[in-house]
């Protein structure tokens, strides 16, 4: 239950004074639906009247607050009401001229008396000769200056919400805030200096300078914390609970593993080793395991799957490694099943096309434990599927089954360990705030030898000259990707749809030239990509279906249609498909130029970091800093947290310390049920991770 000490937070901002349905709405649309949005959605921008000048120091377009004495009301002459009515003041230094457009006399005679001073606040400009301002912000008697806001915060606003609507509201929201036990450790707010979060909040809601704007005002430092605390408590508390599941000691006694390494052309790399070592060693543990494996496309995951699997199968378990799609589960089957040629180890293969009376078999086969190995896409877990005794479950390519999958994957398994392998080498901010929930080991240095692929832009226009290269490389056997945008229809963008492609390349190239979309039928998709892998066809036009996974070793050229439409990490990939065999491969980006069939300065630097490194890490510290963490992946699929204050990357200080704090925190109270225990909890709910205060209780 949320704290009741929250509760006036968590009502809806309809309660607010002046904020109707139609205001709330709108509000809804930048903020949220409930006050603690309003609350924790800080300025962008501050309005500063604090400039005083005498009318004649006033500088031409800057905002000031004058004080000044009415002179005269000169309304417009009669029949044209179109021209401003005006208002004469004076200071010690000179005169100004108010001007008011469709004014009420009446009006401006009450709040304008001739020979009352008054504070007006507004831009100064200059009309004919003479200083004036039109329509002032505020007019305001002296003796009651406080009325006048000397700097008034900016915040976000949408179509039809105007600016003082929005700061009115948030400035009633100010009197919502309770009065919460500090959750912060006392030395760290000593240290730092940082206001309580009753006046963070305050502050941060009422700034008086650009500083106080900046994330390295403290109010804001002490907010960001807050929240990158509450989700690295969040994921802790997940982490923690996790480690209670029961799981088992799974420790082999290497001999298989032993064979198949002698069996491999190669010798495993220090990283695939160590992250060995990390695997092995969770898995010797008497709690569960689930460890994410981040390496980048080609750093050789799919072995150290392999031999985690084959501790399992050592001690007597069966293990499952689930790939996204039916065609890369068959190609870790047919790389694991050779390997396995001669040992009394079995390895299925299960996919949502396997025939009933193949998949009863099967299925009766691994219920009986005659099956040790099964491999296949998410159909291995269907409800049908049951396992003797399932020690080890892998799920390749994380980032394609989303981030809430795996609960559900983690739940199937039972008991089993898990191993999680993405090929989206996210950077370590990303990480700690989306998969802060798991151990993390990394694949960084790829296997030896591996020749770096020759990576160039051409403007569109040169598109005849690719297709030329790319007819002569088929003719030698080779294979070719050709990448276009998504399948999209818009008259603004000219964007090539792969079928448009597909039509010219196949009436040059006949059926040497494969289609395969995100909209086609997924066994169309398959059919098609499985031709490409057997060296059925040598061309195949594609959308980013490819973008994952798929090792076709003889496919030697790359070429990116409109690669300005494509992020860096996701560039990295895509050239990742290629170089994978013996043969010098060419990753071809084609960008669209601009008038003097120039590239951009922004593509010029995006291929320049393309050209510069191959390491998949930093290409994506960098894509992080081009794009932020919504876009990296394709917000859709990324899964990130959204924070509202911090900045994962930017507060990459903070972030750090919040990990830390939180491991501290959950080692000394793993139930937050202490004095600061409990404040946590109101931290936690306040930023909307009650999901992790639920696990509490159950536990
Ligand atoms: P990914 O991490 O993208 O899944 P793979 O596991 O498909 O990479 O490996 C890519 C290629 O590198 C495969 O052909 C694999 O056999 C090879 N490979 C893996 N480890 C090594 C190594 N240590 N030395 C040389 N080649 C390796
Ligand atoms: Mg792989």
């Amino acid at each position: 239950m949320r704290p009741q000490i929250l509760n006036q937070l968590f009502s809806d901002i309809t309660v607010l004074p002046g904020v109707g349905p139609k205001v709330a709405t709108l509000i809804s649309k930048v903020a949220g639906p409930r006050v603690v949005d309003l609350l924790l959605t800080l300025p962008t921008g501050l309005i500063d009247r604090s400039a005083r000048p005498l009318i004649t120091e006033a500088v031409e377009g800057q905002l000031v607050t004058l004080t000044v004495t009415v002179e005269q009301h000169r309304p417009p002459p009669r029949g044209l009401a179109r021209l401003p009515y005006k208002v004469l003041c004076f200071d010690d230094s000179g005169l100004i001229t108010l001007a008011f457009f469709h004014a009420r006399s009446d009006y401006l005679r009450t709040q304008l008396p001739v020979g009352s001073t008054r504070l007006i606040s507004g831009k100064v400009e200059r009309y004919s000769g003479g200083l004036q301002m039109v329509h002032p912000d505020h007019i305001v008697d002296p003796a009651k200056a406080d009325e006048l806001p000397l700097f008034e915060p900016i915040y976000p606003l949408t179509t039809s919400l105007a600016g003082r609507t929005m700061r009115k509201a948030a400035a009633a929201v100010l009197d919502f805030i309770p009065e919460v036990p500090e959750w912060l450790d006392p030395d760290l707010v000593a240290r730092e200096k940082w206001p309580t979060l009753r006046e963070a909040l305050r502050s941060a809601h009422a700034p008086e300078s650009r500083l106080d704007l900046s994330d390295e005002n403290v109010s804001r430092q002490r907010l960001a914390y807050d929240e990158l605390l509450a989700n690295q408590l969040a994921l802790s508390l997940i982490r923690q609970q996790r480690r209670k599941l029961i799981g088992r000691s799974i420790i082999g006694n290497n001999e298989l593993r032993e064979k198949i390494k002698s069996r491999l052309p190669f010798e495993l790399t220090l990283d695939q080793a160590k992250t060995l070592d990390e695997i092995y060693y969770d898995m010797a543990e008497s709690h569960r395991m689930v460890r994410l494996v981040q390496g980048d496309v080609g750093s050789g995951k799919t072995v150290v799957a392999l031999l985690a699997i084959l501790n399992a199968v050592e001690a007597g378990l069966q293990a499952a490694l689930m790939a996204p799609t039916e065609i890369l589960a068959r190609q870790h089957y047919d790389f694991i099943q050779p390997l396995l040629a001669g040992t009394n180890v079995s390895v299925e293969l299960l996919t949502g096309r396997s025939g009933s009376s193949e998949r009863s078999a099967k299925i009766s086969g691994l219920s009986k434990g005659y099956i040790n190995i099964l491999i296949g896409t998410h159909a291995i877990f269907s409800n049908d599927v049951r396992f003797h005794d399932l020690g080890l479950v892998v799920v390749d390519e994380q980032h394609r089954f989303g981030v809430y999958q795996r609960m559900a994957i983690q739940d199937k398994g039972r008991q089993a360990d898990v191993l999680v392998m993405t090929a989206t080498p996210i950077p370590r901010s990303l990480a700690l705030t989306t998969y802060g929930d798991m151990e993390i080991s990394q694949i960084r240095n790829k296997p030896p030898g591996r020749r770096p692929v020759d990576t160039r832009a051409l403007p569109l226009e040169r598109i005849s000259d690719v297709v030329s290269a790319v007819g002569r490389a088929i003719v030698e056997g080779d294979q070719v990707y050709w990448v276009c945008p998504m399948v999209e229809e818009s008259d603004e963008i000219d964007l090539t749809s792969v079928e448009t492609r597909f039509a010219e390349l196949a009436g040059m190239f006949g059926d040497k030239v494969g289609l395969v979309h995100g909209k086609m039928k997924s066994a169309e998709k398959e059919a098609v990509v499985n031709a490409f892998y057997r060296g059925h066809i040598n061309i195949l036009v594609a959308t980013t279906v490819i973008e994952v996974g798929v090792n076709a070793p003889a496919a030697t050229i790359m070429v990116i249609e409109h690669a300005e439409r494509f992020g860096l990490a996701q560039l990295h990939q895509l050239r990742g498909r290629v170089g994978r065999g013996t043969k010098k491969s060419t990753c071809l980006l084609l960008y669209k130029a601009n008038k003097n069939s120039q590239l951009g300065e922004t593509a010029t630097a995006r291929i320049k970091i393309l050209r510069d490194t191959d390491d998949g890490f930093l290409i994506s510290e960098e894509d992080l800093r081009l794009r932020g963490p919504g876009d990296l992946l394709g917000a859709a699929q990324s899964g990130f947290p959204e924070f509202r204050i911090a900045d994962a990357t930017r507060d990459k200080t903070l972030l750090e310390r919040a990990r830390d704090d939180s491991k501290l925190i959950i080692q000394n109270d793993p139930q937050l049920a202490g004095p600061r225990g409990r404040a946590l909890r109101i931290l936690l709910y306040l930023f909307g991770r009650d999901d992790a205060v639920r696990l509490l209780r159950s536990g």
